[in-house]
Parts: structure tokens; sequence; C-alpha cells
């Protein structure tokens, strides 16, 4: 049964970065250009049990280990990053690596090299057990401790406090690091910042939309994984600015009794969560209420990364031109009326832009 006018207000920008885009990329290459050769990917590729359930249906096989992976054969480092031993783990296989790691991951292990190498001790505010965390980690573990909260401070041991830096995971809480980042600053006065945020773009930005339309709603919903860090993320920042948030892999964890009362949605997704997923949900709620639909735009992104050069070199051992082999993103069709009608939802677009937009 139809029930009442809802609106659903849909973020900009939510889900897939650039980064998921290329680890996905980078898989989906592998599949186009190995055909019948096993590929290993280490650990998921991006934190969401979809597009690790379809790249499993597709032969790709998933280790935790890379001795689960045999000699000689191909493996994909994912999204998140991997240590030095990871990598020499891999080289004494001889396994050919393909290195999906998002650069702005790399980024930070460059961060980590870098000041441990000019002797600095460095704070790595982050979530210990976080493949991202392990991995940066790994790059100088003897100058990285990790911080996960204000309660790890008085446990630290520092040396020199002149010569202290912070450096933070990718996709943290935007407010949760700011309250780290400040009673780091009150313990160690003169810790050195590191040179641009660590916290991504992709991150900061679908924070920044759900802090902006959380606000206007009832509810929020996140579209992503539980292991989804950024995704987790979304759901605390709608509680820090006083609206419920639930977070649902895909439609079928959708619950009825959520909307109950509720005259005002707000739909985003995390950074590695597909578009169907986020379509599934609209639909789920086009079932069962009248739904008007309108895109905020809070923030505009155009960030794209090319191909890792890693799998460039195996193209070209092959044979095949790299050059402009990129797999064409999906438009998710929520700008597209027409799909709103193919699927009987009525579509009225409100393209309000909240923010200035940003070309990061
Ligand atoms: S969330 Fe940020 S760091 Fe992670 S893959 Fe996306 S762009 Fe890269």
């Amino acid at each position: 049964m139809i029930s009442g006018l809802m609106k659903l207000i849909l973020a900009n920008p939510r889900g897939f970065c650039a980064g998921v885009y290329m680890a996905i990329d980078v898989v989906d290459q592998l599949l186009d250009i190995c055909p019948g050769e096993p590929i290993y990917v280490y650990h998921e590729i991006v934190h969401n049990t979809h597009v690790v359930g379809r790249f499993r249906d597709r032969g790709v096989q998933f280790v935790e280990s890379i001795d689960d992976v045999p000699e000689g054969a191909i493996v994909v480092f994912s999204a998140h990053g991997v240590s030095p031993a990871v990598r020499q783990q891999a080289r004494d296989r001889r396994l050919t690596a393909i290195d999906a790691t998002c650069p702005l991951v790399t980024k930070v292990h460059a961060e980590a090299i870098r000041y441990s190498r000019k002797g600095f001790q460095i704070l790595l505010v982050g979530h210990r057990n976080h493949q991202e965390v392990v991995g940066t980690r790994g790059e100088a573990p003897d100058s990285i401790q990790v911080v996960e909260s204000p309660a790890d401070i008085p446990g630290l041991r520092i040396e020199d406090p002149e010569k202290l830096i912070y450096l933070t995971q990718t996709t943290l809480s935007t407010d949760d690091a700011g309250v780290i980042i400040r009673a780091l600053k009150e313990a160690f006065p003169s810790i050195k910042e590191p040179p641009a945020s660590d916290i991504c773009y992709a991150t900061t930005n679908r924070q920044e939309a759900v802090r902006a339309l959380g606000p206007k709603s009832d509810l929020v919903i996140v579209v992503g994984s539980r292991n989804s860090s950024n995704s987790v993320r979304l759901t605390e920042i709608s509680e820090n600015v006083g609206t419920r948030a639930v977070l649902v892999d895909d439609a079928s964890e959708m619950q009825d009794a959520w909307l109950h009362d509720v005259e005002t949605v707000l739909l985003t997704a995390g950074a590695s969560a597909p578009d169907d997923l986020i379509r599934g949900v609209i639909e789920w709620i086009a079932a069962r209420h009248q739904l008007t639909v309108e895109q905020h735009d809070v923030r505009h992104e155009d960030v794209e990364f090319g191909l890792p050069g890693t799998l460039k070199e195996v193209m070209r051992s092959r044979g095949i031109d790299p050059t402009g082999r990129r797999v064409v993103r999906e438009d998710c069709g929520v700008r597209n009326a027409s799909w709103f009608s193919d699927h009987a939802i009525p579509f009225s677009t409100v393209d309000l832009t909240i923010g200035a937009s940003s070309g990061h």
C-alpha cells in the first residue's frame, strides 16, 4: 500500500569516489586482459560486500594472506594500501603485483616515510586495525604510534616533542579527528601538521553534505557496508547534527518502521557503495510512499585517477596499449527525469547549491 507523501533528498556528492572507481577499474581491466587467468586481490578491493561479491562471481579470489596466492600469479593490492613487508612478500613469491592503492593513501605513506627519515616521531590518528592504518604504519613502524582517541595520549612515548608530527587515516570523521587533533596540540604544542589535510576530499565532501542536509531531514539513510569506515562515519556525522541515521548494505535491509512519521529523508552513500544500490533504496521507498526526489548539491567533484603504472606495465607486456583504457562510469541516472518516470517516481529537481563548488 502506498502511503503518505514523503520528500527524499539525495545528497550530492555521495557514493563512489575517484579512488574506488580506479580500484574497481583495475580489477575490471585485469579480468578483460587476462581471460581465464586467476586473479587474486589482497583484502577486499574496496570495503563493500556487493562490489566484492560481484567480483567473486566473476572468478576473482580475495585473500587475507599473500601466502595464499600461488607463486607467479597476479595479485592486486586493494585501495587501502599495503605495508612494504607485504610488497616484499609478493616479490619473494614472484607475484605480478598490481597496486590499486588510492593515490591519496599513497600520499600519507609518502609523508610517513619522509618525516620518519627526518627523524620525526609520527602520531597516526586512525583506527588501529583498519587496513589503511596497518599499511601506513608498516612504512615506518619504529617511528609511528597510532592514536585512536584522546585517551591514548598519556600512553604515548615521546622522545622529543619538538620533532613530532601527526598524520591521519583518510576516512576519519572530520568531527572526531578535530577533537583528537585539538587534544594532541594541547599535549604537544609544537606538534607539526601534515602538509595538507590527510582526510581525503571524498570523505570530507560526503560528510559536509550530511552536515548541511541532515538537519533538514527526519532520517538519514546511508548506503554502505559495515566495514566501510567512511560509511559508518556518515552515520556518526548525522547523529552529531541531531538526525537519526541508519546504515544499510542494500534495500533488503530497509525497515518500514524507520520511515514511520518521517516526512523528509536524506539518502547518501559511502565512497564504496555502487549507484544501483542507491537506486534500489529509492525504489524500495517509492514502492511504499508517494515520493518526491530532490538532489541537493553541496560540493562539485571532478577528481579522477589514472590507471596505476603497474597495470599499464602488464598491459604493455601483453601487447595492449593502455592509452585511453578506462571503464566508463555508469551514471546513477538520478538527474535523468526519464529514469524517475520509468520507475513511477514523481521527479522534482531542486538543484540547490548550498556550498561553493570545489574542484578538488
Ligand atoms: S575514500 Fe578517499 S582515500 Fe579512500 S579511496 Fe576514496 S578518495 Fe581514496
